[in-house]
């Protein structure tokens, strides 16, 4: 390890009293020795803690009455931080002290940064003074960049040709950001700068290190959004061991508090987590915001049915074959759950797999998609800072034959949830072997347009449907069918609404169209296009790509046949087919292999009730949008879209555990 990575993170401090400081430098003393143990000479550790302790100048700048308050001793720690509440006279109290996990060597800098402002922001802190070494030029510049301006100089020799040579810098604190526990996330509280995001994956809650880098780069330009190290097949048996031999499960109350933990730590950083989605899947902006809003909700669902027993009691004295007896189902945690997530909502979607699991007490292993990573991991570091278990939760990314395959068909995992594609879904299907399998797959879902309806409706729902999340969503609208009579007038105010729909850089605020996830997946959506006008489909706004940039695009007299509507495109395409009536639209919705979900848009009760009886797939939602839900009702496709087997909060709970009963006589 560089010591100046470690230097960078200190604040200087003192104790309130002479009485505090024996404690004080026993711990610091143990923490440095560790982190500096093969690096510097026996001896020179006491220096560099006297040079700490005993800086003059940090005590004119930072002033008296400074207390600490140890929050976390656990773990091998490398490095500390803590910060300090300047008072209106001028004092700064400091009043907490972290201790940063081994791992947390890279990027260090900006972890402790985003620490010290959102900490010192809560605790009503007008300003944050902090040290760093002269010589990290890379925390130093981090800390420009957040409006630190450097106060003071301290150059000390300690001995043994050791030099402490550090700055004093100091900035006014962002009274928008707000505490949140220690983290390695390396985005700074109140710049929106993401660069740099070195993670790793998490074997049962310690980091692995050491390994092959993934470098995630943003689809829009190129620029790396992060990296995180990946796993082997040694980390993923590992892993599921650790979560096997798993026994301390918390209670049900402790698990609800993880979750209600980890749901105000997102709260305190939405904007991050939004920018980190951004960042590396390209989604606009406005869309990553919407996303964190989601993945609160679930959190907040899933805390509550943590504290929810769903017991049933069945009394037996209820035949001729009955007896005085009772019967009770209670629900057991499963030992090990494996969740495999995609990459258009990639928290949500995470959040949806963790979420159920840690509710139910069920140690999960998640393989986040290798296209978005970065906020999976950053998701997973809140739930290890509010609480969780290590072996609840290990986080793997690697090599698909050494991590996603050896996940899925290990005799110790006994359920995998995965969300995808049909061709993975099927793929795990066929390996996994004997296990409870939960699978949610691709969707090519139709929006009915009847001639009774809304058209202002039909076209705000159409377009909402067709291009939110740049239409990557498995409940996007993939097929707009609408009535003889009505078709031309809905598709005039379809185009006129689709002009709306600025496509751009994600990190635009008037963006509402960012990339699709990568260029291959826009040079896609160009073959489909170019297949359907070749076929007689006529292109009426959009159909341009620039990169992984694909514009919002209507396109009229598609073919029934054609592969934009019969597989599954994902992309801002909208592609209108006619309709004679209701029962021709029935049969157009029925006739693919998906069957995920629908929206019928009428105002006539008897067409909606015939929709909602005829339509095979999971869901009908009448003058909506197909994906419309909320997060804790059920959720799943049938045919290629899925078993039938729902997730949603409450549902995915029953998946991640099994109903024991036991019997009692009465
Ligand atoms: P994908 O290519 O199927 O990948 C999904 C996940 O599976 C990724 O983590 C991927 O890892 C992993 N994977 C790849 N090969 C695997 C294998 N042989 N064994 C086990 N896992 C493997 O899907 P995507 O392109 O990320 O996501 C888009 C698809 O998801 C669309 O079809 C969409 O409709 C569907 N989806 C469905 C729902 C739903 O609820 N029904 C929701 C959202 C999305 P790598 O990243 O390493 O390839």
């Amino acid at each position: 390890m560089n010591p100046s990575a470690a230097i960078a993170l200190q604040l200087a401090f003192r104790p309130a009293s002479e009485d505090d400081l024996p404690a004080i430098r026993a711990l610091a003393t143990d923490i440095w020795r560790r982190c500096y143990a093969d690096l510097l000479p026996a001896g020179q550790v006491d220096h560099m803690l006297a040079a700490m302790y005993g800086v003059e100048e940090l005590r004119r700048n930072l002033g008296d009455g400074i207390r600490i308050e140890l929050i976390e001793l656990t773990g091998d720690a490398i490095g500390y931080l803590a910060f300090g509440r300047v008072s209106t006279e001028g004092q700064v109290h400091l009043h907490k002290l972290y201790l940063l996990p081994e791992h947390h060597g890279r990027g260090i800098g900006q972890a402790a940064l985003a620490h010290v402002l959102a900490s010192a922001a809560r605790s009503g802190a007008e300003a944050v003074s902090l040290r760093v070494n002269k010589g990290n030029a890379r925390a130093i510049r981090a800390y420009q960049k957040a409006g630190f301006e450097t106060i003071g100089a301290l150059c000390q020799d300690i001995g043994d040709g050791f030099v402490m040579d550090d700055f004093v810098m100091r900035r006014a604190t962002d009274s928008s950001a707000a505490d949140v526990p220690p983290s390695i996330a390396c985005a700074s509280a109140s710049s929106a700068s993401l660069q740099n995001m070195n993670l790793t994956c998490y074997l049962a809650g310690a980091p692995i290190t050491g390994t092959p880098v993934l470098t995630i780069r943003s689809p829009y330009d190129g620029s790396v959004s992060g990296t995180v190290t990946q796993a082997g097949r040694a980390h993923t048996e590992a892993a599921i061991a650790a979560a096997v031999a798993f026994r301390d499960t918390p209670t049900r109350y402790q698990r609800s508090e993880i979750l209600e933990k980890t749901r105000t730590a997102l709260e305190a950083r939405r904007e991050e987590f939004a920018r980190t989605i951004s960042s590396e899947a390209g989604l606009a902006l406005c869309e990553g915001r919407y996303e964190v809003g989601r993945t609160i909700d679930v959190l907040r669902f899933a805390a509550m049915e943590a504290l929810r027993d769903d017991g049933q009691i069945f009394s037996c004295d209820i035949s001729a074959q009955g007896k005085a007896r009772k019967i009770f189902t209670t629900r057991e945690p499963l030992r090990c759950a494996v969740a495999i997530t995609p990459f258009n909502h990639p928290l949500n979607q995470v959040a949806h797999k963790l979420g159920p699991a840690i509710a139910a007490g069920t140690p999960i292993i998640l393989k986040p998609s290798e296209k978005t990573p970065l906020v999976a991991v950053k998701f997973a570091e809140l739930l290890y800072a509010a609480g969780l278990p290590g072996p609840m939760l290990s986080v793997l990314l690697g090599p698909t034959a050494e991590v996603a395959e050896v996940l899925v068909k290990h005799a110790d995992v006994e359920v995998v949830a995965f969300t995808g594609s049909v061709p993975v879904g099927k793929r795990i299907a066929a390996t996994a072997g004997y296990k409870k399998l939960v699978l949610e797959l691709g969707g090519n879902d139709p929006l009915i347009v009847l001639d009774d309806a809304d058209l202002d409706l039909a076209v705000t729902l159409a377009a909402e449907g067709s291009y939110r999340n740049s239409g990557q969503r498995c409940t996007a609208v993939k097929r707009i069918l609408v009535q003889d009579g009505i078709a031309a007038e809905f598709t005039r105010r379809l185009v006129e609404k689709t002009r709306e729909y600025v496509c751009g850089d994600p990190l635009d605020e008037a963006t509402k169209v960012g990339t699709v996830i990568d260029e291959a997946s826009a040079m896609y959506l160009e073959t489909v296009l170019q297949e359907a006008v070749a076929a007689g489909a006529k292109v009426l706004i959009g159909g341009g790509r620039r990169g992984a940039l694909f514009q919002p695009t209507v396109i009229a007299d598609v073919p029934r046949d054609c592969r934009m509507v019969v597989a599954e495109s994902f992309g801002p395409l909208a592609p209108i087919l006619t309709v004679r009536d209701l029962d021709d639209a029935l049969t157009l919705a029925n006739s693919t292999a998906y069957g995920l979900s629908s929206g019928v848009v009428t105002n006539n009760l008897q067409s909606a009730l015939k929709a909602i009886r005829i339509l095979r797939c999971g869901t009908v939602n009448i003058n909506e949008v197909p994906g419309f839900r909320v997060e804790n009702s059920p959720f799943g496709g049938i045919k290629d879209s899925g078993l039938g087997i729902k997730e949603g909060v409450i549902e995915a709970i029953k998946g991640y555990s099994y109903v024991k009963t036991f019997s009692l006589p009465w």
